[in-house]
């Protein structure tokens, strides 16, 4: 199937290629160019001068959850300051919800990630905290996701609120081994009222010795540990990453840990936003994600994610474009999506304008007109 008439074209290898064209057989990109020169295919779609660029890979969200807070998101509108501990409120939403529900819920995002553009997706666990709830809430994300990432260390229940490293435990010697068969990665909230360093270090070790690529939650409230922990256990990514110290950039740089930028949770918690430029100027690689979840960011606008990077974070729009396509593909150690040129997966999304830059310079509209898994329209 060639796609023709594409307005501009982000194949996030090499400069956007205008009046563009791509062929795709089955469900992967063999060709890509100038339209002039494109080859013989047994169907054309013309796409009238639309944009298209590579399907958005959102490499961080929470979606196993029931219930929501948007009373809490007012009173903190109103005031409140935000702390780790409002989890708790959609840990008891969820440890009541059927399976049924949870599954319908997660359903109903993905269809709000790929009406959105987004191709490939991550989800947490990290709102059940037994063993029972955490293993179920990846046994339902499993057959929706490969990008399955066990969560147990999210909070501290409030039954081991007085023992924490009783909990610590039980992670490691009980829900790790019952979660892992569901599991493609483990992480961590290595934060203020979270966990701390050494307790992260040992349950991305154990998550680790179970087959599991460890991930981690930093330094999102506070500068700490987490940056460090992630270079010892070889993190793939970490997240968050709005407090840095120079030593922290100079380990992500040093050790290619991707930086996952969740600016979705400043912009719902009103704090400040990381500062994009200080590391891709020290050669980070920079993800963008929307940390989707019912507390802190209850979004699946990865468009919104590019506006408030351009906007709020100072990255150009060709930075936050591939940190939201490519980056994601990285933090996610994929090699076959993310990107638009010979090989890949054909993962892509057609916008309603002429350039790709529409979509931080028309902020809060939704200009996906399809978007495209495996060469196929999923939205
Ligand atoms: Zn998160």
């Amino acid at each position: 199937l060639l796609f023709t008439h594409i307005g501009e074209l982000t194949t996030n290898d090499g400069e956007p290629i205008s009046d563009a064209a791509m062929l795709v057989v089955d469900g992967s990109v063999a060709w890509v160019g100038r339209a002039d020169d494109a080859p013989a295919a047994d169907r054309a779609t013309d796409l009238g001068g639309a944009a298209v660029i590579p399907g958005f890979v959102d490499s961080h969200a929470h979606l196993m959850f029931a219930g929501d807070r948007a009373a809490e998101f007012a009173a903190r509108m109103a005031g409140e300051p935000y702390s780790a501990g409002g989890i708790a409120t959609t840990v008891a939403a969820t440890r009541q919800a059927s399976d049924p529900e949870l599954e319908a819920n997660l359903a109903r995002l993905t269809s709000e990630l790929h009406s959105n553009g987004v191709t490939t997706f991550e989800t947490k666990s990290g709102y059940g905290l037994t063993t029972h709830d955490e293993e179920r809430s990846l046994r339902i994300a499993a057959a929706h996701t490969p990008h399955t990432t066990f969560l147990g260390a999210h909070v501290v229940p409030k039954e081991y609120v007085d023992r924490p490293d009783a909990y610590v435990q039980l992670v490691i010697d009980e829900m790790i081994p019952a979660c892992a068969p569901h599991a493609w990665g483990v992480d961590v909230f290595c934060d203020r009222g979270a966990f701390d360093g050494d307790q992260a270090r040992a349950i991305l070790e154990a998550g680790k010795a179970a087959g599991l690529l460890p991930r981690i939650h930093a330094n999102q409230l506070q500068a700490g540990p987490g940056i460090r922990v992630a270079a010892e256990v070889g993190a793939l990514s970490a997240d968050h990453c709005t407090h840095l110290t120079d030593d922290d950039i100079e380990l992500l740089a040093e050790h290619e840990i991707v930086a996952t930028l969740l600016p979705g949770a400043e912009f719902s918690t009103r704090s400040p936003y990381p500062d994009a430029r200080r590391l891709l100027d020290a050669g980070v690689t920079v993800a963008l994600a929307t940390d989707c979840n019912p507390g802190s960011s209850y979004t699946t606008s990865m468009p919104l994610m590019i506006s408030l990077a351009v906007r709020e974070m100072r990255m150009t729009v060709p930075e936050a474009i591939r940190a939201a396509t490519l980056g994601g593909a990285k933090a996610l150690g994929r090699t076959d999506i993310g990107f638009l040129g010979e090989g890949a997966r054909a993962d892509f999304a057609v916008i309603d304008a002429p350039s790709a830059t529409h979509l931080a310079y028309r902020p809060g509209v939704n200009l996906i007109r399809s978007t495209w898994i495996n060469g196929r329209a999923v939205a």
